[in-house]
């Protein structure tokens, strides 16, 4: 599979699954947009590493994705769109008559609001080539609930539903979207966890990532950036031209349950 001549662009992809899903685009010959708030030197290295490794174009752009103007202005930035990965996301946990409002503000604006905005610029950008891929990271959570997740639960079902909304409007054309729905995935911030949780529940570290972290991933195995990687290149493939609209789960049997 070739994305050679693409461009992507990955929003919140400094670490974890966006870099995971730059990487294997970068992997498939894809020029590379990378992003996220910040602007540190690091941010930038990574896409120079990315240009190292596999011969693409790769750029750091940063923006701040909670401020709507600044979603729009980096799909702009980026001047060329063939492939939309809307990836950014946070969380917060809370009851829900306890849940700060701000963190309720931040996470529909960063996980749902955002990939809005850059879909809206994106569009007529592959209209104008003639193709086009757009995927979400939305989760388990975008098809199923937790307690204490409300703002997030709702963000990832908003995704789920933008997904199908838009992939309605491109139907007729050479353009999908489509959301993958990861379970547990092993990024660094929850490999640090790890250690914390063997303290607390004083367990070794299977036992803890089978018995507490993974109680309802049937696979018990955590999916990986890896993965989740390959599932997005496939869906840029030509073997995906039909699908769309639909969202994609990787996570170990969850919503199977
Ligand atoms: P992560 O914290 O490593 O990555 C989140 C990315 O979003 C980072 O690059 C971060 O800098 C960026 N980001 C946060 N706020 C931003 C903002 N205001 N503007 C721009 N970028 C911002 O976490 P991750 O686990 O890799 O999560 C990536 C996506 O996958 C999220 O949407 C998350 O909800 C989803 N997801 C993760 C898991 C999991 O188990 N890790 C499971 C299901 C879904």
């Amino acid at each position: 599979m070739s994305l050679k001549g693409k461009t992507a662009v990955v929003t919140g992809s400094n670490s974890g699954i966006g870099l995971g899903v730059a990487r294997a685009l970068a992997g498939a010959g894809a020029d590379v947009v990378l992003n996220s708030f910040t602007d540190r030197p690091e941010d930038h290295a990574l896409a120079a590493a990315l240009v190292a490794e596999f011969g693409v174009a790769a750029r750091y752009m940063p923006a701040d994705l909670s401020k709507a103007d600044e979603a729009r202005a980096l799909v702009e930035a980026a001047a060329r769109c063939d492939i939309l990965v809307n990836n950014a996301g946070i969380q917060h946990v809370a009851p829900v008559d306890q849940f700060p409002v701000e963190r309720w503000d931040a996470i529909i604006a960063i996980n749902l609001s955002s990939a809005f905005h850059t879909t809206a610029v994106a569009l007529p950008m592959m209209r104008k080539a003639g193709w086009g891929r757009i995927v979400n990271i939305a989760s388990a959570h975008g098809l199923t609930a937790s307690p204490f997740k409300s703002a997030y639960v709702a963000a990832k079902h908003g995704v789920v539903g933008l997904t199908k909304t838009v992939a309605l409007e491109t139907a007729e054309e050479a353009i999908t979207c489509n959301a993958i729905c990861p379970g547990y995935v092993l990024t660094p911030l929850v490999e640090a966890q790890i250690p914390d949780q063997m303290k607390v529940h004083g367990m070794e570290r299977e036992t803890v990532i089978r018995e507490v972290m993974l109680t309802r991933q049937p696979s018990k195995e955590f999916a990986t950036v890896e993965q989740l990687g390959g599932t997005t290149v496939f869906l840029c493939s030509d073997a995906a031209a039909q699908i769309t609209g639909t969202t994609i789960s990787v996570d170990g049997g969850w919503t199977a349950l």
